[in-house]
């Protein structure tokens, strides 16, 4: 696996793919390890998950250098990012039990009913590169809990990490197999997904890498969860508290210099408070500071890579040639490495890029809209349905919008975000199934009826 450090566009020392037979063997090994994982008490797997909480505090700024070296982003979110995965480890070491706990379901009289959640084997984890760490524990921490045993199949541009999680899980005493790394490109995924160890496929990803994960699970007859790209409105209403709608929305829309499945990325703004809402939104989006992501002045680093970086200007422009107004940067920095500045685009037509795909970087389209039913009609007008945020001083009013819109959840007055105690995914192209809380526990078990007569 070749490398760049995008902040400086440097080479870094290659990784080398596994072989045929090292992938073959780590199957093995997986099946093998099931055996005797899957009849380890839940209580013992806890207790496995909060060590390897505790080994995650205790190298966070080893683990969040090294997201930074391979991936751009700012020192102190990476380590943010680890501190986020001990907690989703916290969380799960505390609650599996619960979660799993086998229930008593009403049946006829003299009939114990009951309803156990048993783990289905090796599952396959295809993970992105944009929170390199957290979307690989988000994962880990409730289906190895749960007596999964994990694979690892990470981004090829984070080879790096996928080794430092690996070897989270060994300093933290899981036996040998549990998780594994795979390092394979994309094209090798396929015969993994086929494979008859393999029980079972998550992909964390492009709606395009969906698509082929999903037929090749679909033909294998294999349980798929996906969690897919999103072009989450932001929908700011009359009554809006509009310094935190536009604080929050350049926060949401450039976080992570704007690689966010969850980021703002269409605001749609109600034609009262248009022209004051902008001036704020533009004025905060330019008080991002773009830079050096070890540097801790620095909001937002580089594009993970120069393609992505391309992909962005190139969506930019197709957009201002299709009649939107460029309000704010849309010019890539002209210095080494991989940088693209926050980006305002207004009047935007409703069938240009920018309206109809996602924009993966640190660029807003903003839509002025005349009441409340065309704010939800231009929110639900895409075919991606991930997060919404809504903002208005009326929180019934606020919870009602709420339910309109076409997403896997909505937030008042927040931006969207992950958080272990309630359930994160998507509707439309935004995938199915669900990570986090019990709901994403439950996905990769056998809810199995036991009936005794
Ligand atoms: P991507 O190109 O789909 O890659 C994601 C992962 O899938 C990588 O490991 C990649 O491997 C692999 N992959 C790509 N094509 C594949 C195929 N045909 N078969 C099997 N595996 C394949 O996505 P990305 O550009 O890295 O990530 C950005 C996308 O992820 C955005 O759409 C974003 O919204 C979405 N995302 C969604 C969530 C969510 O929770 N819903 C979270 C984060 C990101 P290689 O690196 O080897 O190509």
């Amino acid at each position: 696996m070749d490398r760049t450090n995008p902040a400086t566009g440097e080479s870094l020392e290659p990784i080398p793919d596994d072989s045929e037979e090292e992938v073959d063997a780590a199957l093995d090994t997986a099946t093998e390890t099931f055996a005797t994982w899957k009849d380890v008490p839940v209580t013992k797997r806890q207790q496995l998950l909060a060590n390897a909480g505790d080994v995650l505090r205790e190298n966070k700024q080893e683990y969040g250098e090294l997201m930074t070296r391979e991936m751009g982003k700012p020192l102190s979110a990476a380590v943010s990012e680890v501190e986020k995965c001990a907690w989703v480890c916290d969380y799960y070491a505390e609650n599996a039990a619960e979660h799993l706990q086998t229930e008593r379901r009403p049946g006829p009289a003299h009939v114990e009913a009951s309803v156990s959640y048993e783990p289905l084997g090796p599952i396959l984890a295809v993970m992105p590169w944009n929170f390199p760490f957290w979307q690989v524990f988000r994962f880990a921490a409730p289906h190895l809990t749960a007596g999964n045993v994990g694979l690892l199949k990470h981004a090829s541009n984070v080879p790096g990490c996928a080794q430092a999680i690996q070897e989270v899980f060994e300093e933290a005493g899981y036996p040998e197999g549990v998780f594994q790394s795979l390092v394979v490109h994309s094209d090798e995924a396929e015969s993994v997904i086929e494979d008859d160890r393999v029980q079972a496929v998550t992909l964390t990803g492009s709606a395009r890498a969906g698509r082929s994960v999903a037929k090749t699970a679909g033909e294998n007859l294999k349980k798929s969860v996906l969690e897919l790209g999103g072009s989450d409105p932001f929908v700011v209403l009359d009554d809006a508290d509009l310094d935190a709608a536009a604080e929050t929305g350049a926060q949401a829309r450039t976080l992570n210099a704007g690689q966010s499945c969850i980021a703002a990325k269409r605001f749609v703004v109600h034609t009262d408070v248009y022209d004051e809402f902008l001036d704020k939104f533009v004025s905060a989006m330019d008080d991002v500071t773009v830079g050096d992501p070890t540097d801790e002045e620095t909001d937002i680093g580089p594009q993970a890579r120069e393609d992505l970086m391309e992909d962005v200007h190139e969506q930019v422009q197709q957009t201002v040639e299709e009649g939107a107004t460029l309000e704010l940067g849309g010019e890539p920095l002209d210095r080494d490495g991989f940088y693209y500045p926050p980006t305002v685009l207004t009047d935007v037509p409703r069938d240009s890029v920018a309206a109809t795909e996602e924009v993966f970087g640190p660029a807003a389209a903003v839509f002025e809209v005349e009441d409340e039913r065309e704010a939800v009609e231009v929110a639900n007008d895409h075919h991606l349905g991930l997060g919404a945020s809504i903002w208005t001083r009326d929180l019934d009013r606020g919870e009602e919008v709420a339910h309109r819109i076409d997403a896997g959840m909505t937030f008042v007055n927040e931006l969207v975000k992950s958080d272990p105690r309630v359930p994160f995914g998507g509707v439309k192209d935004s995938g199915y199934g669900r990570e986090l809380a019990v709901h994403g526990i439950e996905e990769f078990v056998n809810k199995k009826t036991v009936w005794v007569q």
